[in-house]
């Protein structure tokens, strides 16, 4: 699957790096989360799809 993340949107709230670590990060003086792994596992599509709906600004596209 393809992961990417709306950068203008994004306002560095982690709940995408809490449901899935590894795919997502951020750190402690990011202002946007880094996308660590743009096409994860079929074994992450739970994970990631979880974070996009977690994300409070809908800045996650979780596509095929
Ligand atoms: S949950 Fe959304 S706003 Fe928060 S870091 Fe992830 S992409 Fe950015």
């Amino acid at each position: 699957m393809k992961v990417t993340v709306d950068k203008d949107r994004c306002e560095a709230h982690g709940q995408c790096v809490m449901a899935a670590e590894g795919v997502f990060a951020l750190g402690d003086d990011d202002d946007v989360v880094t996308v660590l792994d743009e096409t994860p596992g079929e074994d992450r599509r739970a994970d990631v799809e979880h974070a996009a709906a977690l994300c409070p600004v809908a800045a996650i596209k979780a596509g095929d």
